[in-house]
């Protein structure tokens, strides 16, 4: 990850790379944050996808349904990068990451009184059941990704109900 790091910086000086504990594309401090620790091609494919985003210049505050068309984008974009240097991102890779993604916006979804889907409000932060109109709160949506090689690691985002 190292040398595609190096090579990211060279090419777009206009980037900012940081080290963090995740890999994550955080707009609102125009940053690129990448494990320092991480290694190997995943690490590489990662960097790569947040590099995406921040190319893209995606920005917080997204409704969830459009969250999946920017995580697709995300990883057109890592795929140019990727070419760019000799790198190949796995498909199979790219498709368990937008899997995982829908799965989580699914589970934001789902009420927790009566488990029906339902839909966002327009504030981005709440849910309200059409079916028994209990509302619930969910974190921002966010282009943060733990870093992870096994499917089903990652918990739903918490729910918190609103009063
Ligand atoms: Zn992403
Ligand atoms: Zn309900």
């Amino acid at each position: 990850m190292e040398s595609t790091l190096k090579k990211l910086q060279i090419a777009y000086p206009r980037l900012s790379f940081k080290p963090g504990t995740q890999f994550c594309w955080s707009p609102e401090a125009h940053e690129i944050n990448y494990q320092a620790s991480a290694s190997g091609p995943k690490a590489v494919w990662s960097l790569l996808h947040e590099t995406g985003h921040a190319l893209l210049e995606h920005a917080s505050y997204q409704a969830d349904f459009q969250l999946i068309k920017l995580e697709v984008a995300a990883w057109e974009k890592a795929k140019e990068l990727a070419a760019a240097i000799g790198v190949v991102i796995n498909e199979d890779h790219i498709q368990d990451c937008l899997d995982t993604y829908r799965d989580w916006l699914y589970k934001r979804s789902i009420c927790p009184t009566c488990r029906t889907k339902c839909l966002q409000q327009n504030d981005y932060a709440h849910y309200r059941c059409f079916n028994c109109h209990t509302s619930w709160r969910v974190t921002p949506s966010r282009f943060c990704r733990a870093y992870r090689s096994t499917k089903n690691v990652r918990q739903p985002a918490t729910f918190r109900l609103a009063t």
